[in-house]
């Protein structure tokens, strides 16, 4: 599955978050068999209609879409310069599929800070420039032989010039990311085999004091900084102490805090979304389940989540959309509304799609 891989400088609190985030893993709660690796947080995305569908259909059990984040400890300011550490820092990076960095605002001055300051941009800056610093290395070790053995295979120009392009970008201290260029897109289509680090999507995670965390001039401040990436405002000690309470308990908390949801189950939506991916649901008596799938993906291929004999057999989905279906009541009654619909092989998936899939087997 996608994985999406923490960074940030030292001491801006991402063991915290991590801790937080393990305390809610999905894997450990649902699956008790299944082999945790101690760096890896897989954590539900939460979604307010599977609830509703489980009391519509008497469901056993509720069955969340997950993302799974990775810590990736060690950025050091010359990560870029592959020494120990920083080698072992990009290979982690170059594996994740999305970059979240954690940045520090909360101002304590019991916990020291490496730069001396508080400065979430010049934090932001120093993280991207070794990221910006690792590919432009990438690039001048492959561009020389690229440009040489276009004399020879003209077709290769386009990527000649997709890599050029890339570098001068790079060269400005934009990462590539915030151009546009952004792996899965057709303008990142000829850059792929270098798998440059900035081309993945970012996400930023503010950890803030918690009076910031109701600061609305602050926070769009803060999301100019890192715009077109998603800002997530949260403080990881709250959330530390949020995953160690009851849900009743843990509302209370958020309350009392001016929060409407842990921050990270806002990480967790983000962060899926930030992958590309979506869901489409299921429901019945044994449980209520998200699916996940890429944005865009057909019927058939959301079959295949399920079980590839689904993809392969595919006839049709019988699809209700969800709000269809809680206004009907049930899926007879969605049925007896013309709310139920036959969609075949090319029927791209909707967000909220509650689904039967029809198959040969
Ligand atoms: P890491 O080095 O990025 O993993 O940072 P840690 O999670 O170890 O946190 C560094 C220190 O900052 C620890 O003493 C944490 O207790 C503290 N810390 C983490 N998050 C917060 C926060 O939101 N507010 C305050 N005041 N301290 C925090």
């Amino acid at each position: 599955s996608l994985t999406i891989g923490i960074v940030g400088l030292p001491n801006v609190g991402k063991s915290t978050l991590f801790n937080a985030l393990t305390k809610n893993d999905v894997l450990a709660a649902n699956y008790p068999f299944a082999t945790i690796e101690p760096n890896v947080g897989v954590v539900g995305v939460p979604d307010a209609r599977l609830t509703k569908l489980a009391e519509i259909f008497g469901s056993q059990r509720i069955l969340p879409a997950t993302v799974d984040f990775v810590d990736i400890a060690g950025i050091v300011r010359g990560a870029s310069e592959g020494e120990g550490l920083g080698n072992k820092f990009l290979a982690n990076i170059r594996e994740s599929d999305a970059i979240c960095q954690v940045i520090r605002a909360f101002k304590d001055e019991n916990v020291v800070h490496v730069d001396g300051k508080v400065s979430p941009k010049d934090d932001i800056e120093t993280i991207n420039t070794e990221l910006i610093l690792a590919d432009l290395q990438t690039i001048e070790k492959v561009l020389p032989r690229l440009q040489k053995e276009m004399r020879i295979k003209k077709d290769i120009a386009p990527k000649v010039a997709a890599v050029e392009a890339a570098q001068a970008i790079l060269e400005k201290g934009d990462t590539l990311f915030s151009q546009g260029i952004v792996q899965g897109s057709e303008k990142a289509e000829p850059l792929h085999d270098l798998h440059l680090l900035t081309t993945k999507p970012f996400l930023y995670v503010f950890n803030v004091d918690e009076d910031e965390l109701t600061d609305d001039a602050f926070k769009a401040e803060q999301s100019a900084l890192v715009a077109p990436a998603e800002a997530i405002f949260l403080n990881a000690k709250l959330e530390q102490d949020l995953a160690e309470l009851d849900e009743e308990d843990a509302m209370e908390l958020l309350q009392s805090v001016g929060a409407e949801e842990p921050g990270l189950a806002t990480l967790a939506r983000v962060g899926f979304a930030t992958l590309g991916l979506q869901t489409y649901l299921t429901a019945g008596p044994k449980e209520s389940r998200a699916w996940t799938i890429k944005q865009g993906a057909t019927a058939p291929e959301a079959a295949g989540v399920i079980h590839t004999d689904f993809q392969k057999g595919f006839i049709k989905a019988e699809v209700i959309s969800f709000a269809d279906l809680v206004a009907t009541g049930s899926v007879a009654d969605a049925r007896a509304a013309g709310k139920a619909r036959m969609e075949g092989k090319e029927y791209v998936m909707q967000d909220g799609d509650v689904v039967e899939f029809r198959f040969n087997v």
